[in-house]
């Protein structure tokens, strides 16, 4: 006899892209094997919690028989490359989501050890035969993230990423290539200032088929002077800070063997989700959903609320699409919603009807506040959650509403992000309000990042409880209501107000 360990798995999606018939194979294997249905991830993967040991290997290949992997969705590696969900160019982005799939493919280890292990490959080779071209003997000091955001829209939050792809367009919105970011990362630990979020910065630009060698110099560059010593200062973000960003630069260009031009410009509006139904082209229509946190199930979203049947709905959706839909996809969003792409205009009305019968049309009737707002998993499934955030948000953010609304001011769209711990899985130093957990019960409220996901927030409180959080957010709630000018940003106000102190540099977290 052993402890019933249980373990989480999770898909390398990049763009977190698939068909009705994949979305319905998933649907299958969290019904038989997870926990508490699907859950999207801020990386555009899927999480099936809660498989148990004896069926982790049914599940990996019932995954693989959906064409679907797992392979380096964990580990000292590229992770799932992150790709715009729903920008306003579809045909671009249908040539970013190539590029990222490419890019992902190009990135991973050459091992058949996972194929070995999981899907009974037969072992042909001994050890030391394998060759790792990009990785090495040693793969990279830590994990590692990609992402490509195509403006306006920063959903992905592209400063966010340790290697960001920002897509040029011209005038008549034809794909030019991309100004390349290299830097960014969320993860802290409390109480140590040599770790801190950081948001990347722009080096130049790379043509459309200069990207995979820039991709490679990169990972290859931290591979090779990234911190072994010093595991929490493994990031790339801790390299550049280390070595500069010039001689990184210099480093990648002379591994790829070629400059990169000058950074074009660009110009962001948000980092949040397109909701809604909009016009995709050749009599087809993409629809954002809200998934609140990612969790899709039939039951109660908190634990605790009333049940939904988000899970059956997506299924009666999926099936409609898999019979009827031509192209159809399912895209999941880096803000953990999901965008079903590709319907034909004559099947809206039926999709409409089935999103409404199951509830999943919330974002018609969720505030500004509600249908933004990002939370990680925390408790009781992360190991390293200090506080709740998946199961507190509901409540929050009714509390937070109610605030607002006592100031008049409930159509503010601010973005509100929670995290259980200071790694920061929900991206919470670029929200306009965060809250990083302490301890049970207890955050540090951190505020004024701005919407775009260019600007970091900063420390504005130190292990609170929520009375006192609502009391500190009440006297500013009350001055942005009559202060803010038209349009005036929560984030930004703040800032212009002089409440919170202007960042001076791309990693302001360090001064706690
Ligand atoms: Fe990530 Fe920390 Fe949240 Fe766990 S508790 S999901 S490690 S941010």
């Amino acid at each position: 006899l052993e402890p019933a360990f249980s373990f989480m798995i999770r898909t390398r999606t990049p763009g977190g892209v698939i068909n009705p018939t994949q979305w319905l194979q998933l649907d299958a294997i969290a019904t038989e094997y997870a926990e508490r249905g699907l859950r999207i991830t801020t990386r555009q993967a899927f999480q099936f919690h809660g498989v148990i040991k004896r069926e982790l290997k049914a599940t990996m290949q019932a995954i693989n028989a959906a064409l679907i992997d797992t392979l380096a969705a964990c580990g000292d590696v590229n992770r799932n490359v992150a790709v715009a969900a729903n920008p306003l160019h579809p045909e671009v982005q249908a040539q970013v989501l190539a590029q990222a799939v490419a890019t992902s493919k190009h990135l991973l280890p050459n091992t058949r050890a996972y194929y070995e292990l999981w899907l009974d490959e037969e072992r042909v080779g001994g050890s030391g035969e394998e060759v790792e071209p990009i990785y090495g003997e040693t793969y990279l000091p830590r994990k590692f993230k990609i992402g490509f955001a195509i403006p306006p829209l920063n959903d992905v939050d592209v400063f966010a990423q340790d290697l960001g792809f920002i897509a040029i367009l011209d005038e008549a919105g034809a794909l030019l290539g991309y100004n390349v970011s290299i830097g960014g990362g969320m993860g802290a630990t409390h109480g140590d200032p040599e770790t801190y979020p950081r948001l990347g910065e722009v080096i130049g630009f790379a043509m459309p088929d200069q990207v995979i060698a820039i991709a490679e110099s990169v990972v290859t560059a931290q591979r090779d002077f990234g911190n072994r010593a010093v595991r929490k200062r493994a990031r790339l973000k801790y390299t550049i800070d280390d070595r500069g960003l010039a001689w990184f630069k210099d480093e990648v260009e002379r591994r790829a063997g070629f400059p990169l031009g000058p950074a074009r410009a660009f110009r962001f509006d948000h980092n949040g989700d397109r909701f809604g139904w909009v016009e995709a082209g050749a009599n087809l229509q993409h629809v954002t959903l809200r998934i609140p946190s990612g969790r899709i199930v039939d039951g109660a979203l908190d634990g605790r609320g009333p049940a939904v049947l988000h899970l059956t709905g997506l299924r009666e959706i999926a099936r409609l699409l898999q019979a009827e839909g031509g192209n159809a996809e399912f895209r999941l969003t880096s803000n953990q919603n999901l965008v079903i792409a590709n319907i034909p205009v004559a099947l809206r009305a039926r999709v409409d009807n089935l999103m409404q019968s199951h509830a999943l049309d919330g974002w018609r009737s969720a505030s500004p506040l509600r249908l933004n707002a990002l939370a990680c998993v925390a408790l009781p499934t992360c190991g390293l959650a200090m506080a709740e955030a998946e199961r507190y948000l509901p409540a929050f953010v009714s509390e937070v509403d109610a605030l607002l609304a006592r100031h008049g001011i409930a159509d503010a769209p601010i973005h509100l992000r929670l995290s259980g711990c200071p790694n920061g899985c929900s991206r919470p130093y670029l929200g306009e309000i965060a809250l990083v957990g302490k301890a049970p019960g207890r955050y540090n409220l951190m505020l004024g990042a701005d919407h775009r996901g260019e600007r970091l927030n900063t420390l504005y409180r130190e292990n609170i409880d929520e009375p006192q959080i609502l009391a500190a957010l009440d006297p500013l709630f009350a001055a942005y209501a009559s202060e803010r000018t038209h349009d005036e940003r929560f984030g930004d106000w703040l800032l212009r107000s002089g409440a919170i102190v202007a960042p001076t540099s791309t990693s302001q977290y360090r001064s706690i």
